[in-house]
């Protein structure tokens, strides 16, 4: 299993870190010993002072493709969920200066924190809220209508690159307002009111 997860996806997100809206996706991945089932609690890393939340809608792919037509890649997904991609963002933004991979910030144990899978019946998901409370206070919130590249689009791009299997899961971006989560938080995710996903940090 393979966790797929698009950078800068909304450009008032891009814009709040100071990187340019991108032409095409941004792709990461994040290795299977990332993922933080639902119902999980988060150390608190110890190799970073700034983890921030990234609140995400996150797509289940149920069919193994390679070189997706877009207008055939609303076949390949059929549940979704919201979920955190949680970032070290003082290392990230450390490696990021010396132009050098990620993956130590975004892919640590537990950084890709999925909610439970329901059934997505919003063909491209063209007009879903999703939003994430910390300690009952809402912090960020979305609308998969600002997304730059689609679900399709994204899919497409990635199988050009990555054969899909069922059960990989595809990270969809984040809105504008990230931020930072501190040992004893509780982070809360919702998507079109319904809330699928509770994170402890711990
Ligand atoms: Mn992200």
């Amino acid at each position: 299993m393979k966790i797929i997860c698009i950078g800068r996806n909304y450009a008032a997100h891009a814009r709040e870190l100071q990187n340019p809206v991108p032409e095409e996706p941004v792709i990461f991945l994040k290795p299977a010993s990332a993922l933080l089932p639902p119902g999980a609690s988060l150390r608190y890393p110890e190799f970073t002072k700034d983890l921030q939340y990234e609140c995400e809608i996150v797509l289940q792919i149920c069919r193994q493709g390679k070189d997706i037509p877009p207008e055939a890649a609303h076949a390949y997904f059929e549940r979704w969920t919201v979920g955190i991609d949680f970032t070290a963002r003082d290392l990230q933004q450390a490696l990021k200066k010396k132009g050098l991979p990620w993956e130590l910030a975004k892919a640590f144990d537990g950084s890709a924190a999925v909610g439970t899978f329901i059934p997505c019946n919003a063909g491209s998901g063209g007009n879903a809220t999703f939003s994430l409370q910390q300690n009952g206070m809402e912090m960020q919130s979305g609308n998969t209508s600002d997304m730059l590249f689609s679900f399709e689009k994204t899919i497409h791009f990635a199988s050009r690159y990555f054969t899909l299997d069922p059960g990989d899961l595809i990270f969809t971006g984040t809105p504008e307002g990230v931020g930072p989560v501190h040992p004893s938080d509780r982070l809360e995710c919702f998507l079109d009111g319904q809330r699928l996903l509770q994170v402890a940090i711990t």
